[in-house]
């Protein structure tokens, strides 16, 4: 049940977003297109008091109950029914830890209907981190790994020195600047190394702006598919189900069989068969006889 635009329920509606990183510019087109929204940007609202990638303000909470907050925000900050929030978290694979893996949110809150929709996608990233003492062959090499110059970094002294106010170089995209964060910050660490990250707030890092713009496609595309039992906007999946049986000798696997659609609003639920069409799994991944 996939809406036009101009007969959406949110057709020609507003919804607040609050992001300092640029992030409506990929988010608000998808909206537009999908069902008409109307991006608004809350101005104002500080969203690092809900935490910062580089720590200086520890993040609480599930990223879905951060991104939430983030919406709340937005909407007091704009009295609008409506709010669209971003939230990425960054660690090691969860199936293979030497890779990195991204985890992109957008939620969607509107106040009026009560509804809550959670578009969440795992993706590529280019998070990893460096120790240093200058320009070296290495670090050239980690540099350009992680896309350095369109993809910013962030420098600071690889052991913290007590007594000292904590230097932090954020947003470097030059390589002059770099060598400079890195020769002070390495003369003011207790190793006398300086530790390199890649920043993940997205203005500053394309990869991730990217995923967010994809992401807010299939937000908008949630948005677009109306609840079949209530009609309201946001109905899709919700979660997945099962283990897909082994091809070989049936014991179920780790990938799902599979997916459960739901309404943002009611009760309502289906399960619906895998996207891909399999019902049997291929055995390589069977716990049972491939082990
Ligand atoms: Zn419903
Ligand atoms: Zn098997």
């Amino acid at each position: 049940m996939s809406g036009h635009g101009a007969h959406h329920p949110y057709s020609g509606t507003k919804a607040a977003m609050a992001t300092r990183h640029g992030k409506h510019q990929v988010v608000g087109p998808a909206l537009a297109e999908g069902v008409g929204l109307r991006l608004v940007l809350a101005e104002d609202v500080d969203t690092d008091q809900l935490g910062t990638f580089t720590g200086e303000i520890p993040r609480r909470g599930t990223p879905v109950e951060t991104a939430f907050r983030k919406a709340r925000l937005a909407l007091e900050a704009t009295d609008l029914n409506c709010a669209v929030a971003s939230e990425g978290s960054f660690g090691p694979h969860p199936v293979a830890p030497l890779l990195p893996c991204g985890q992109e949110l957008l939620v969607f809150l509107d106040a009026e209907r009560g509804l809550r929709v959670v578009e969440r996608r795992i993706t590529p990233t280019n998070f990893a981190h460096h120790t240093s003492t200058g320009l070296d062959a290495p670090t050239k090499a980690f540099c350009d790994r992680v896309g350095f110059g369109s993809h910013a970094l962030i420098v600071r002294p690889h052991t913290a020195v007590e007594d000292r106010s904590p230097l932090l170089h954020k947003g470097i995209q030059e390589p002059a600047a770099l060598a400079e964060a890195i020769a002070e910050c390495a003369a003011a660490s207790a190793c006398g190394r300086a530790r390199l990250e890649t920043d993940m707030r997205a203005h500053l890092n394309p990869t991730r702006m990217q995923q967010i713009g994809i992401l807010a496609d299939g937000l908008a595309a949630r948005l677009a598919t109306l609840c079949p039992a209530c009609a309201a906007p946001g109905y899709g999946v919700i979660d997945r189900e099962g283990g897909l049986p082994c091809g070989l000798c049936g014991t179920p696997t780790e990938w799902h069989r599979a997916l459960v659609h739901g309404c943002a609003r009611c009760p309502h639920r289906a399960i619906h068969p895998r996207d891909d069409g399999l019902t049997r799994a291929d055995p390589a991944h069977c716990p049972s006889c491939n082990p």
